[in-house]
């Protein structure tokens, strides 16, 4: 998939959008999500162009991989939930229900989150 630079989070990263911003450096912006699902829900993105995990993974330099993954830990414990415990979630495609085409992790936290993937209501794919 080619990416939009009209996406949302593009948007947010240009400042054509507001966002309750908790991390920045070079590479990696976070900020809360705006639907929250859990009382910690912050999302971690990076400020290049990539539309998700697949994307990111194999085109990302080496510096913004490194950035990326540590900017996750520096905001989870930034948030406070290093010692409690937090999950990290990250969708891609159709099968996962990705919104948003630009790539992203999830980082939920503030109470005990259950089961890692709920039940789900439709078939495996055949
Ligand atoms: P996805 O399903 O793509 O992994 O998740 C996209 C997330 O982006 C959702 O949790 C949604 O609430 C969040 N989101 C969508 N639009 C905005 C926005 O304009 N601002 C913020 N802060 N979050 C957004």
């Amino acid at each position: 998939m080619a990416y939009d630079p009209n996406n949302i989070f593009a948007r947010i990263l240009r400042g054509e959008i507001p966002c309750k911003k908790v991390f920045e450096d070079a590479h990696v912006l976070a900020f809360h999500d705006i639907n929250p699902q859990t009382p910690v829900h912050i999302l971690v993105i990076p400020k290049g162009a990539y539309v998700s995990l697949e994307d990111f993974s194999a085109n990302a330099s080496d510096v913004e991989l490194a950035a990326f993954l540590r900017a996750v830990g520096a905001v989870a414990r930034g948030a406070g939930v290093a010692a409690t415990g937090y999950r990290i979630l990250a969708n891609h495609g159709a099968d996962a229900n990705q919104e948003v085409p630009h790539f992203h992790v999830h980082i939920f936290g503030g109470r005990r989150l259950g089961r890692m993937i709920a039940r789900g209501d439709t078939p495996p794919q055949a």
